[in-house]
């Protein structure tokens, strides 16, 4: 299977499952779910039972609400704003972190009424953008849909070209309705969609800037290329509106997790020439040997990046012998998004901890790019050998409940906050590392280790936890096959 073309022109994205063949739901281990992939055989496994999902709409609102200088109208009902806290929480954090002056998430929503799904809500949407433009005077106004906007039929495009005109800013319409995709990491391609369409701009110059695609992750990347001669430009949360502007002016494109950045990469390299980093994650020793040489190859730093590996493997090697003899015989379980989740499986390998299995919430066969060299799970299987119990589950708790009753496993790595409960409810340390920087490089290996090694020291709390908790599910879930749901025989992806 081969990636996509870019089509600026065009005012929506498609979504990952027609795009690039995305899935919910697989169950079998790692390596026959690459062998899957790879073959062009992956076949969705429908659930007959779901017990929640999550939502375009505020994936796109993740990557966008977080810009300093530019502000959100969700145009929806105003439940769909439920999340809004959310994301206005995790922006004043990363401004103390980043000290930044502490501001407010500019966030609207238009409201949409039963009578405006019946008399259209153009009228709101345009009153609303003009209010928030009156209100916080922004650099830029994206525009979010909903299921009501998109059902309805809005022309909202025509609102904010008409909008922007007005009010001599970019009003961006960034589509992202909930129903459309079960794969809600269609949200982010969406919000890449609308910056790369109506505020990146042609380069002038190249800069020794290096994109950074991240989530809102601690500065990792100014060591790491500094000695290289470059800077990273750390995209999109915590930008401005200008550094945007001119993100086709930078060196290349670093992802720190394909499954985030996998379109907007794509569409810089392809749209204007800025090449994409294509290579495994750095996280391991093999990953990080092979994304640095990328790195190098791409930067033409190729003897820097040598001394770099040599200097920095001789650094750490003889802490992580003293980690992995302390781990050893340890076992754990990860519940993650997608290539997050493939490299956390394979720094965990690294660690010499013995890996249970994985809830992971979809899969792309491949990433924007079609280069094959950028698929992570294909590498952890590759260098560390099968992963059993591979579960594609978006984030179906009664699924993972079963399986964590049945692998019990020494620790449960979970990268999503809802997740964590399940694993302490059952007296399983459970670590949730919201830096997804943290275990990135050959240092990344120690800071991880040393993180797991606190949370495995401190079980107490999860075993009093569990002493007095209870479970929702029934004995009788947990005596059924947690594949019970999935959709007939999930073993026929596979030949
Ligand atoms: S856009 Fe649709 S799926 Fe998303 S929060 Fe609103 S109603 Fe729910």
């Amino acid at each position: 299977m081969s990636g996509c073309r870019v089509n600026v022109d065009a005012p929506e994205v498609a979504i990952r499952e027609i795009r690039i063949g995305s899935i919910t739901g697989f169950e079998g281990t790692a390596g026959q779910l690459v062998q899957c992939a790879r073959a062009g055989k992956l076949r969705e496994n429908k659930r007959t039972f779901s017990q929640c999902m999550g939502c375009s709409s505020g994936n796109a609102f993740c990557q966008l609400s977080m810009i300093q200088d530019a502000a959100m109208v969700n145009h929806a009902p105003v439940g769909c704003a439920g999340d809004f806290f959310a994301f206005n929480f995790v922006y004043r954090v990363g401004q103390m972190e980043r000290k930044l002056p502490p501001v407010m998430g500019r966030y609207f929503s238009t409201n949409i009424e039963e009578k405006d799904t019946i008399f259209g809500a153009v009228q709101k949407l345009e009153a609303t953008i003009r209010e928030a433009y009156a209100r916080v005077k922004p650099k830029a106004i994206f525009v979010t849909t909903s299921c009501a906007s998109g059902i309805i039929g809005d022309d909202v495009e025509s609102v904010t070209d008409r909008l922007s005109e007005e009010l001599g800013i970019p009003v961006v319409a960034c589509f992202c309705e909930g129903f459309k995709s079960k794969i809600w990491t269609t949200g982010f391609d969406s919000a890449y969609h609308a910056i790369v369409r109506k505020i990146v701009k042609p380069p002038r110059r190249k800069t020794n800037k290096i994109n950074i695609i991240n989530f809102w992750g601690s500065d990792v990347f100014t060591d790491l290329l500094g000695p290289l001669g470059y800077e990273p430009e750390y995209i999109v949360p915590f930008s401005t509106v200008e550094k945007l502007e001119h993100i086709a002016e930078a060196a290349a494109t670093i992802q720190i997790c394909p499954t985030l950045g996998s379109y907007l990469g794509a569409a810089l390299e392809q749209v204007y020439g800025v090449p994409e980093i294509k290579a495994p994650l750095a996280y391991g020793l093999a990953g990080t040997d092979a994304w640095l040489r990328e790195l190098g190859k791409v930067l033409g730093k190729a003897a820097e990046v040598e001394s770099i590996i040599a200097a920095e493997k001789e650094k750490i090697l003889p802490q992580l012998e003293a980690y992995r003899a302390k781990l050893q015989g340890k076992s754990a379980y990860v519940t993650a998004g997608a290539a997050h989740g493939h490299a956390l499986l394979a720094l965990l390998r690294e660690l010499g901890l013995q890996v249970q299995g994985a809830a992971i919430f979809h899969h792309d066969p491949v990433y924007d790019n079609g280069d094959p060299r950028s698929d992570m799970l294909a590498h952890t299987v590759k260098t560390y050998g099968d992963i059993p119990n591979y579960n594609v589950c978006n984030k179906q708790a009664f699924e993972l409940v079963n399986i964590l009753h049945r692998v019990r496993p020494d620790l449960l790595i979970a990268r999503h906050g809802g997740m964590t409960l399940w694993g302490a409810k059952l007296g399983i340390p459970t670590l949730l590392i919201g830096d997804e920087h943290l275990g990135f490089g050959y240092q990344g290996l120690l800071r991880y280790a040393e993180r797991i090694l606190e949370t495995l020291d401190n079980r107490e709390f999860v075993t009093n936890l569990a002493k007095h908790s209870t479970m929702p599910y029934t004995r009788w879930w947990l005596d059924q096959d947690p594949y019970t749901f999935l959709g007939g025989c999930a073993h026929g992806n596979v030949d």
